[in-house]
């Protein structure tokens, strides 16, 4: 397995767009396992392959219950509302509260080309959204106003120097 280095913010690769994955092919199943080795490396919950600089609609997870790798996945259904601090690996020492739908229903495939259904709460519909925020380049500093993001893009920046 091979870990990657996270990209930080700002690169522009964080705010692209991500293509879905046509063909689940051996590169798929490897990138997805490279990514979950990143993640535990880097301590985090979540990774979206664009975080690795790869712009293709892959997310990997474990809240604590195992390993997860989604490829394509969408949100069909949201409900409720919670806010809860995050973090982002593209971000780090930044933590902001983020609002964010309670519960979530979310489609899409296995590696193993299998069609997955995850109705989740908590901590997971939470890690959901935010990796599938990755994949269409939203990050957490665009949740919050803009005095704020201006706030925390400073601090940021200065912490980076
Ligand atoms: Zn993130």
């Amino acid at each position: 397995m091979t870990k990657f280095e996270v990209l930080r913010y700002p690169n522009s690769i964080l705010r692209k767009k991500c293509d879905p994955i046509e063909t689940i092919d051996d590169d798929v199943v490897q990138l997805a396992q490279d990514m979950l080795e990143t993640m535990y490396e880097d301590k985090g919950i979540g990774l979206a392959a664009p975080q690795i600089g790869i712009t293709r609609q892959l997310i990997v997870l474990d809240i604590g219950d195992g390993p997860l790798a989604l490829i394509n996945p969408k949100i069909v259904e949201a409900e409720g509302s919670d806010i809860m601090e995050e973090g982002c690996l593209c971000l780090p020492g930044i933590n902001v509260d983020v609002e964010r739908s309670e519960r979530v229903r979310v489609i899409a495939l296995d590696p193993k080309g299998e069609a997955v259904d995850i109705d989740a709460d908590d901590l997971l519909a939470r890690a959901l959204q935010h990796e599938i925020d990755h994949l269409s380049g939203t990050l957490i500093i665009d949740k919050v106003s803009k005095l704020k993001r201006d706030l925390l893009i400073k601090k940021y920046k200065k912490a980076q120097q």
